[in-house]
């Protein structure tokens, strides 16, 4: 019979042989009464000393299991669901739009299922994409349609590549998984519990991905951009693409949370859209063997690099604040979509190796927080531009980040020069003291040095902050209902982040996948 086995406690640079030979002291029989070994799930445990894994293993063993033997169980093999295909689909094609996470897995589920889609996405595919964002890096020269956060890949390609969720929908985030695996990402991101590709994997991953869907009879398009929907009755007719009318009765939209003309459009044409909660704060950046040192005792390659999650509840005077898609041995950087707005994030390579790790600190805004405008929806938007074309300002107008370190901030001291040991070199001093609302830095000032004190041996000193973390998550919700479609518009799908329905690589994937099964299951 084929048993798990949970809870296995390893070194972090264990080896196939020593796994058998915990398994077997633990099982209390022979190693050569094991067969079928295979490691399914791995984690961290950095309680102790100095840090171990614990390791979950699927097997076979020869013989009955002796008496008080714990944590192995019978393993329940449930049959895969079929995908439903439709073989003989001559219906219109289904429009996807924006090639981000959620628009290419919505395309690979329809791909899959024989509907053979048409994706369409406003910016370039990732290599000739990669190369003008690193102009952006160097030079400021910004393309609007084709950036850091437009073009295949989506906003995810220059981006940590963590593929972790807390989505409780296993099996689609296996299914996503799996789909990357295919493409040739390393198995181990099927049993890491923090999966991690970065941003250099991703970049062959999703031409990859694209190749895949093409090959099941989806067409790609780049430099094509969604203009309108053709809208009759309050169902999809079709949308004109780039100045192309194309017909259709089914339209994915998964154009991200950065498409603020996107969202123009879709008021305009009556689309319901509502406000939602989103986040700003400042970016972090520490040398990465402090946070190693504070989460693990010290460096342990076999692990690679440390990372955290730290939360701060709310308080007199003070908003709850969390950290925020933490980037181990990675890289700052300024983004931007729209010429004259400026917002941060974080990045890395596969190998983690950079000499700085960082993180967002993040504050909670909700509607209430920022004044209305005539377009209810609009108005959290309105709110981040202010915030980012002010970061634009102070950062010198030219696609420089702010930088001031964080005991200037806390002191409240004029920027003085930045340490020369920091991951972006394209930031100059300054005074981030009055960039964001009074209640955000309130927060920040009294929580961030809370919060890294949890982190023992880190040092204040070493600390710098880049502005501003604006584009955490969509300020924004495309409404759908439960069959997936626009609670005004029959036909319309919207899918992702931008939808408000996904924060995440993972999540944002997986919805598309949704998206998919909900389409083709009304054909
Ligand atoms: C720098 C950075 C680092 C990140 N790091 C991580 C990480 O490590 N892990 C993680 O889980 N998440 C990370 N994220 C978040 C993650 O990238 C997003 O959650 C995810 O990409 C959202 O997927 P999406 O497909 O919904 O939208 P997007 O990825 O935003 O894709 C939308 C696509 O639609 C296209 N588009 C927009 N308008 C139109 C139009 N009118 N016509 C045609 N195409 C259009 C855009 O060009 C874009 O390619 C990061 C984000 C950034 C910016």
């Amino acid at each position: 019979m084929k048993l798990r086995l949970q809870q296995l406690d390893l070194p972090p640079d264990y080896t196939p042989a020593q796994l058998v030979q915990t398994m077997a002291r633990t099982l209390r029989c022979q190693p050569a009464a094991l067969s079928g070994v295979q490691v399914v799930r791995r984690s961290v445990d950095a309680r102790g000393r100095s840090p171990r894994l614990t390791v979950a293993v699927d097997f076979t063993m020869a013989g009955p299991l002796p008496a008080g033997v714990r944590d192995v169980e019978p393993l329940e093999l449930t049959p895969p669901v079929a995908a439903r295909v439709i073989s003989d689909y001559h219906g219109p094609r289904p429009l996807v739009v924006g090639a981000g996470p959620a628009g290419l897995m919505a395309a690979w589920g329809l791909a899959e299922a024989g509907l053979k889609p048409l994706l369409v996405e406003r910016g370039e595919a990732a290599a000739p994409r990669a190369r003008r964002v690193q102009a952006f890096w160097q030079d400021g020269l910004l393309d609007g349609e084709s950036n850091l956060l437009y073009g295949e890949g989506g906003a995810g390609l220059f981006s940590d590549g963590k593929l972790t969720s807390r989505s409780k929908d296993r099996p689609r985030v296996r299914r996503f998984l799996e789909a990357l695996v295919t493409c040739g990402a390393s198995p181990e991101i099927l049993i890491d519990a923090e999966p991690h590709v970065g941003s250099d994997v991703l970049e062959l991953l999703v031409p990859a991905i694209r190749n895949r869907m093409i090959a099941l009879g989806g067409e790609v398009r780049f430099g094509a951009r969604l203009e309108r929907l053709e809208i009759e009755n309050q169902t999809v007719r079709g949308a004109v693409i780039s100045g192309e009318a194309l017909r259709t009765d089914c339209c994915v939209l998964a154009t991200g949370h950065s498409a603020r003309d996107c969202y123009a459009m879709l008021l305009e044409q009556g689309v319901p859209l509502e406000a939602k909660p989103f986040a700003i704060g400042l970016r972090l950046e520490l040398p990465q063997h402090r946070i190693d040192t504070a989460q693990w005792g010290g460096s342990f390659p076999a692990l690679g690099r440390a990372s955290f999650r730290l939360t701060r509840r709310e308080e007199a005077h003070a908003r709850a604040c969390y950290s925020f898609c933490m980037c181990p041995g990675g890289l700052v950087m300024a983004c931007s979509s729209a010429a004259g707005f400026l917002t941060t994030n974080g990045m890395s390579l596969s190998q983690r190796d950079k000499p700085m790790g960082n993180a967002a600190f993040l504050v909670p805004v909700f509607p209430a927080d920022y004044p209305a405008v005539a377009q209810k929806a609009w108005a959290g938007i309105a709110f981040q531009e202010k915030l980012e074309a002010a970061a634009f300002a102070l950062g010198g107008s030219n696609y420089t980040l702010p930088a001031q370190r964080l005991v200037d901030f806390l002191e409240g001291a004029s920027p003085a020069e930045l340490p020369a040991a920091r991951s972006c070199q394209r930031a100059r001093p300054a005074q981030l003291r009055g960039l964001l609302p009074a209640w955000a830095e309130a927060t920040l000032r009294l929580a961030v040095p809370k919060m890294l004190r949890s982190l023992r041996g880190v040092v204040l000193e070493e600390a710098l902050l880049y502005a501003a973390e604006t584009r955490s998550s969509s300020p924004v919700r495309v409404v759908r209902g439960e069959d997936g479609q626009s609670i005004g518009i029959r036909g319309l799908y919207p899918c992702g982040e931008g939808a408000g329905y996904a924060g995440g690589i993972v999540s944002s994937g997986v919805d598309g996948l949704r998206i998919s099964e909900a389409i083709v299951g009304a054909r």
